[in-house]
């Protein structure tokens, strides 16, 4: 699988008070407060205060404060603090690994992976001077239009539990680099990696003020939403809650992209590559524990694939938990996981292989489910319609490649798709055709890297931009554009 095993070493100290982060300090809310549980052994490592209105509107005080001066420094002036905070990254990567392994309970190679991808979306921002030159034409003799784009003001970005150090970067570098000010409200059930990156971002040189944390649930989020100074709202996490908060950010008339859950479809022809194709299904399946919204869910075998079916199947008895599979993230999700794997069983599908009552030894109070291969599951299963996130993997079993894609346009969410083939023609169908705003062809997570955005079709977004990439530059900035007259022989017309 070529990921690290779990390797808790416990180099760094988790704080026993996961504070809000305001103004530049650390603060205490000293209210409600929630246990964080590390799901590797179910442990308690922290507790995190659960926010309301007055700490939301502190910090939305302090990023106002703050919002002139970093907003009326150049995006080159800017930048250099996110060059500094990059540094930082690579140099505190391993204590960084194991807060967010700790946490969320992926393995240490995962963990890894995540902060190394939170680098690279650092550098993006970084890059933005190169990419933002602004526009101007000469629009009539002697008349020049420009466009500059100019941050919005206070915004804010709402994160899941899934991805506790990366998705905090899906936000925050590309906008602080264009000028913003952010509140960040993480998943309560992950606040640890979010403080440390507080403290970074200050190590580097960022101005007290300029990023905020508020920890909380659902009232924080809906504080956020009511704001009247919050501009924009960015929010990742489950489908139910992006339509919540779409709708009321919007109605509160703030801008919002909010992406959702997901339900991905990998399409196996009889003519894929056998083993690079079992190796991909079960490494997009079960890398992260099934918790990413890029992993495949079902995969539609169209005609004979029983031979890619086997070797997924071997592919899936090498996995260890505890070892080579982290965690899921509560016994609640473990236990929503077996019950899905339960009814479809109960309802004619075949477990070819069971991950349900894993127990790993040492770390029996963790949340464990192993590896699971579902076979012969019928489209009307609850299996094949809802998010299952776990380490489980549907097989649904189609005629032809026009059944397979109608299988996959049948899903409500349509955040990835895949095809696996070596026919040129075969892809381009399902490229063409798949209802999944990022596609991949013998590739079973096909996230984008940068500089191309991340985002997902249907009930997997809401909003018109991506959150990452060019397109979120739309999204953080807003554009004036400015007519000059240079010189006073310009003739005055009809729109003059
Ligand atoms: P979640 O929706 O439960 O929580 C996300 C955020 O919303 C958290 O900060 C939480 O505090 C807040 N929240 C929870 N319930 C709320 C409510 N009723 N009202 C207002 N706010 C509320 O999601 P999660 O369980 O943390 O994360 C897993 C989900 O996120 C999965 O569905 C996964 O597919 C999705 N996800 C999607 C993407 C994507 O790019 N589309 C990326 C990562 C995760």
């Amino acid at each position: 699988m070529g990921v690290k095993n779990l390797r808790v070493k416990i180099m760094i100290s988790i704080p026993s008070e996961t504070k809000n982060f305001i103004n530049g300090s650390f603060v205490s809310n000293g209210s409600a407060q929630l246990d964080v549980i590390s799901p590797i052994d179910g442990q308690v490592i922290s507790k995190v205060s659960m926010s309301g209105t007055s700490e939301l509107d502190d910090a939305v005080q302090a990023a106002r404060k703050a919002l002139p001066e970093w907003s009326g420094k150049t995006l080159k002036e800017r930048v250099q603090v996110l060059y500094k905070y990059r540094e930082l990254l690579e140099k505190h990567k391993d204590e960084l690994t194991e807060i967010c392994q700790i946490e969320n309970g992926k393995t240490w190679g995962e963990s890894k992976a995540e902060v190394e991808k939170s680098i690279e979306l650092t550098e993006f921002a970084c890059s933005m001077p190169q990419i933002i030159t602004n526009e101007v034409q000469e629009v009539s003799r002697g008349v020049e239009v420009r466009l500059d784009r100019k941050p919005i003001g206070v915004v804010a970005s709402i994160t899941p539990f899934n991805f506790p150090n990366m998705v905090p970067h899906w936000t925050i570098p590309n906008a602080l680099a264009l000028g913003n000010c952010m509140i960040l409200k993480p998943s309560e059930v992950v606040p640890v990696s979010a403080g440390r990156i507080a403290e970074l971002l200050k190590e580097a040189g960022l101005p007290d003020g300029v990023f905020n944390i508020v920890n909380g649930g659902k009232d924080t989020v809906e504080a956020i939403c009511d704001h009247p100074e919050i501009k924009a709202v960015s929010f990742v996490g489950s489908t139910k809650v992006a339509k919540i908060v779409y709708k009321r950010a919007t109605s509160n008339l703030k801008r919002c992209v909010a992406l959702g859950g997901a339900k991905n479809h990998l399409i196996v022809l009889p003519d894929a590559n056998e083993e690079m194709t079992a190796s991909n299904v079960i490494a997009s399946m079960s890398g992260c524990a099934g918790q990413r919204c890029m992993a495949a869910a079902v995969m539609v075998g169209v005609d004979k694939v029983d031979h890619i079916v086997k070797r997924m199947v071997d592919e899936a008895k090498k996995i260890v938990a505890g070892d080579t599979l982290g965690s899921v993230i509560s016994k609640e999700a473990k236990d929503r996981i077996e019950k899905y794997i339960d009814e479809a069983e109960a309802a004619g599908a075949k477990v070819l292989v069971d991950g349900r009552k894993t127990i790993v030894k040492g770390k029996e109070g963790g949340f464990y489910v192993g590896a699971t291969i579902v076979d012969y599951v019928t489209p009307d299963m609850a299996i094949a319609k809802e998010e299952v996130f776990g380490p489980v993997i549907s097989i649904i079993r189609t005629k032809n490649l026009d059944e397979a894609i109608a299988v996959e346009n049948s899903s409500g969410y349509g955040n990835a798709a895949a095809v696996f083939t070596q026919s040129g023609g075969a892809a381009k169908e399902v490229m063409d055709r798949a209802s999944a705003g990022m596609i991949g062809v013998n590739i079973g997570v096909p996230v984008p890297r940068e500089p191309f955005p991340f985002g997902g079709w249907n009930d997997s977004k809401f909003g018109v931009c991506d959150i990452t990439g060019k397109s979120s530059l739309e999204f953080w900035t807003q554009n004036k554009k400015t007519s000059v007259k240079w010189s006073s022989e310009a003739k005055t017309n009809w729109m003059s």
